[in-house]
């Protein structure tokens, strides 16, 4: 075998699986293939500002398969705003697999592993009396308020860690491959034995973990289904991103940093406010060529904004027959793309009920500036399906009275903004599989977690169960 264990994807999920087999076994040999690139090299023009919007549409270049945003050392979170939530209420489904307990030990190494590397030690806590009061008003109006200790990491000070990781797994001698896409693995009897890198270049290994986050599910899926592995997978999440003024969430921002709600509406959805970003930016996210809104904030109080933005996403469950919920929602997000010309759509919420669309000079004569120069003034209501339109309606409504002045018309929503499931394939209480002997599947991209702590926590996990063999 040419490796103990290669890690497929240079995410949270493996970096931090790769730290715990090289803290435990320094001897055993480990390689990293990722199709972005490394740390230093990732960049795109539309985050410095170059361009206004992704160049696969406005210059018919296209930097796919491998989108520097999402794409290379540090994964999907790389120029995220790193918020780490330390709780097992949300940030995905470990919680199927191990207890409670267990998810929170692992995150809290993946915790200390980021302290280790420069994270700031302020952490948020989220039992204060003035959490209560909060918790008091959303309780009242229908809201439910979820809990997390978070520590922000900002998207400046996530790199500067992400960079001293990867020099630590360079220095413990980790082999790395950039730029280069995993195309299958090797299988025989049942059990896997390596890895396919395009080029037809085999690399064996004893095992094999895949961490390829929500960027590369539709391989993970795709690939694994040629070897008759089985997946389940029913639900999207489709929305907006919303975008006020950092006064109207000023106690959310000053007491949680990050409020979680979750709304049942009359129509029988979920609605969920998901990563928000006190002082924030609201930015594009490139998926597989379907521009998405998403959002970002900076540590940095000079490189922040006076707004605070934060996405409101409704769960879509599906029945028999369909069985393709995450194209559904490209399907949507696409219209957005069409009718804005190959960007995201921003729509004032007061034109939004009126039921007229956003103009340049409508927006311009708002109280909220959008950060995201380059959405393009328009109507949700031509892209957005009803049910998931008049839920996001019902949620800010009843936001407003935990956060009064967020229903206001100046209210920027952009969309749309889109969390896929990935499928999953079924798997073993280590996360491996339970089809393939000595395959891993963790991270986003197996359908486990949705965000740093538990991607990372995912990765710990198979590190532990492949320690054991050693
Ligand atoms: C803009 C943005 C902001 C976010 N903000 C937060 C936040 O504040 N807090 C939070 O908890 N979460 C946040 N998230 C989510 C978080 O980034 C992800 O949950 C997390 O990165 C998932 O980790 P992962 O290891 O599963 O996959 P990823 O981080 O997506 O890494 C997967 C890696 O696999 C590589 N890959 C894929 N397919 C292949 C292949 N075939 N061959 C080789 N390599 C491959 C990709 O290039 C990628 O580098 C954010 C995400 C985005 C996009």
């Amino acid at each position: 075998m040419d490796y103990d264990v290669i890690i497929v994807g240079a995410g949270p999920t493996g970096y931090m699986c790769a730290i715990k087999l090289i803290e435990k076994r320094e001897d055993l040999r480990i390689l990293i293939v990722d199709r972005g690139k490394s740390i230093e090299k990732r960049t795109c023009p539309v985050l410095n500002h170059q361009l206004s919007a992704c160049p696969k549409n406005k210059n018919g270049q296209s930097c796919l398969p491998s989108c520097s945003m999402t794409c290379g050392f540090g994964g999907a979170g790389a120029f995220s705003d790193g918020k780490f939530n330390i709780t097992t209420q949300f940030g995905g489904w470990l919680d199927e697999f191990i207890t409670k307990e267990k998810i929170l030990s692992l995150i809290k190494y993946c915790d200390q592993i980021n302290l280790r590397f420069g994270a700031t030690e302020t952490i948020t806590d989220p039992y204060t009396d003035e959490v209560r009061k909060i918790e008091q008003k959303a309780i009242g109006n229908g809201l439910m308020l979820l809990r997390a200790n978070v520590r922000h990491l900002g998207t400046d000070q996530n790199l500067h860690i992400l960079s001293k990781i990867y020099s630590y797994l360079v220095s413990k001698h980790v082999d790395f491959i950039f730029e280069k896409q995993c195309e299958d693995i090797i299988v025989e009897n049942n059990e896997v034995k390596g890895i396919l890198l395009e080029g037809d270049k085999k690399i064996t290994a004893k095992n094999v973990v895949l961490g390829v986050g929500r960027e590369g599910s539709s391989f993970l899926s795709n690939m694994l289904k040629r070897h008759n592995v089985t997946f389940t997978n029913n639900q999207v999440d489709i929305g907006v991103r919303v975008e006020t003024s950092n006064i109207v969430m000023q106690d959310i921002n000053k007491y949680l940093y990050e409020g979680k709600f979750i709304y049942s509406t009359s129509q029988g959805t979920t609605v969920r406010t998901f990563c928000s970003n006190p002082s924030g930016h609201v930015v594009i996210e490139n998926d597989d060529g379907v521009i998405l809104a998403n959002g970002h904030s900076y540590a940095d109080p000079n490189l922040g904004s006076e707004n605070t933005n934060f996405a409101l996403l409704v769960s879509h469950k599906f029945s028999e027959p369909f069985s393709d919920p995450n194209q559904f929602a490209k399907d949507v997000a696409s219209l957005a793309n069409r009718l804005s010309c190959g960007s995201v759509i921003v729509q004032k919420y007061g034109d939004l009920k009126r039921g007229r669309r956003s103009t340049p000079e409508r927006i311009k004569k708002g109280f909220i500036r959008p950060t995201l120069k380059e959405a393009v003034p328009g109507d949700l209501g031509l892209c957005l399906p009803y049910k998931n339109l008049s839920s996001i309606i019902e949620m800010i409504e009843a936001l407003n009275y935990v956060t009064p002045g967020i229903a206001n018309d100046h209210t920027l929503l952009y969309g749309v903004e889109a969390k896929f499931f990935s499928a999953r394939p079924k798997l073993s209480s280590s996360l491996e599989s339970l089809e393939i002997k000595n395959l891993y599947c963790g991270g986003d991209g197996a359908g486990v977690t949705r965000g740093l702590a538990q991607a990372g926590a995912s990765g710990v996990l198979i590190a532990d169960k492949i320690l054991e063999e050693y």
